[in-house]
């Protein structure tokens, strides 16, 4: 089966295709668009250059597209990307203005180009379907949550892709076989030990999620993707006093308050340096206060809630770590288990030092449990659940 992957930014059109079989999946071809104005014309563009590539002889050929979409108003999960699914992301595009409408237009552009490929729409929020009302809820008056204000949870793609892989290799088949069929079967019986992991996705924005059994029970991030950890520019967490406080003091508007939370917050704002994490860590070794700060506040932040999930899930049997940061800041990684040994996770520190972005044990022998480095392969994620949506 071919599976045509499309990533749609604001201004951007990238795609990866397929060739799905089982569990297995190869990128047959790739490409991308930047400074797009007419999406049609580049979808359009990418299809005849498969054919003439000779990748594809005809687009008939593409059985199916998967989006990853963001946030959904009252729809989430992996579904047919129908009209159903352009109306809610419509109907939360002021929450995500960066993704929505362009995923929206990009699932109507798609249904034109290739009007005999199934589409398939895999949102972020899909993997805390089965979060508890409990961790779901913000204690708001009932009105501000009939409007859909509620913790919904983002980078679910990744997570979930942690859920199976991490099971795989801890040699619990079991828990990474329920964890495969989520959105087919929901959450399944798990016979033995409960199988319990955090998961830490850190890259240009970031979350923590615990799973148990292959399932999320929570995550750092909520209602919008500006909440949970420090991200790249936006604030995460924020105590919701602070707005109206700041902008009366400040003197500033609704919409400039906004802008310098997604935009001027997070590493960014609290290095006054940069939102890349490199940038930072050098600015920070050379005596930096202000980027150590950032750091500092990021590590805080990730313990803040690995904790969080380690009294929930009653422990732990794998911390893993994925993503940009995840993979490749080995001083991050460092930072987040010093004195964890209590817990069952001990760090072998040179097996750490020498790890960058590929899969790997960071514990050392005798650690109860197991500390994972698993890198994030977004597009492989999507192209695998629209494969087991459809066969
Ligand atoms: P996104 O969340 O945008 O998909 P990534 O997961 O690729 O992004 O993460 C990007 C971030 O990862 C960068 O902003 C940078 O901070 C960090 N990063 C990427 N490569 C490295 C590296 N070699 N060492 C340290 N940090 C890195």
């Amino acid at each position: 089966m071919l599976v045509l992957v499309a990533n749609l930014g604001s201004t951007s059109f990238k795609y990866r295709l397929f060739r799905m079989d089982g569990q297995g999946g190869e990128v047959v071809a790739k490409g991308g668009y930047e400074r797009v104005e007419d999406y049609a014309a580049v979808i359009d563009d990418a299809l005849a250059t498969l054919q003439s590539d000779g990748v594809i002889s005809s687009p008939d050929e593409i059985e199916a597209v998967g989006f990853k979409t963001v946030l959904g108003k009252d729809l989430s999960g992996c579904v047919n990307a129908d009209q159903s699914v352009i109306d809610s992301l419509d109907g939360f595009a002021a929450v995500a203005p960066a993704h929505n409408p362009p995923y929206a237009n990009g699932i109507r552009q798609f249904a034109k180009s290739l009007p005999k490929a199934r589409l398939v729409a895999l949102f972020e929020t899909a993997f805390y379907q089965w979060t508890s009302p409990a961790s779901a809820n913000y204690a708001i008056p009932r009105s501000w949550r009939e409007i859909g204000i509620r913790r919904y949870g983002f980078h679910g793609a990744s997570h979930k892709f942690v859920a199976e892989r991490s099971a795989e290799l801890c040699g619990r088949e079991d828990v990474a076989a329920v964890a495969r069929r989520l959105y087919q079967n929901g959450p399944g019986e798990v016979e033995g030990a409960p199988f319990r992991v955090v998961s830490c996705h850190l890259g240009g924005s970031s979350s923590v999620t615990g799973i148990r059994n292959g399932v999320a029970i929570g995550t750092s991030m909520g209602f919008s993707p500006q909440s949970g950890l420090p991200q790249n520019n936006r604030v995460g967490d924020l105590d919701s006093g602070a707005i109206p406080y700041a902008m009366r003091t400040l003197g500033i508007s609704l919409d400039e308050a906004e802008r310098q939370l997604t935009k001027e917050s997070g590493l960014l704002g609290l290095s006054g340096v940069s939102n890349d994490i490199r940038d930072v860590r050098e600015a920070a070794d050379s005596g930096n206060a202000d980027a150590r700060l950032a750091l500092d506040a990021l590590v805080h932040s990730i313990r803040h809630w690995i904790g969080a999930f380690l009294i929930e899930l009653g422990g732990i049997d794998a911390l893993v770590f994925t993503a940009g940061i995840g993979e490749n800041s080995t001083d991050i990684r460092a930072a987040v288990c010093e004195g964890l040994e209590g817990f069952g996770l001990k760090l072998d520190t040179a097996k750490n030092a020498s790890t960058r972005a590929v899969e790997a044990d960071l514990s050392t022998a005798d650690s109860a449990a197991r500390i994972l480095v698993i890198p994030a392969n977004e597009e492989l994620v999507l192209a695998r659940e629209v494969y087991r949506k459809l066969s």
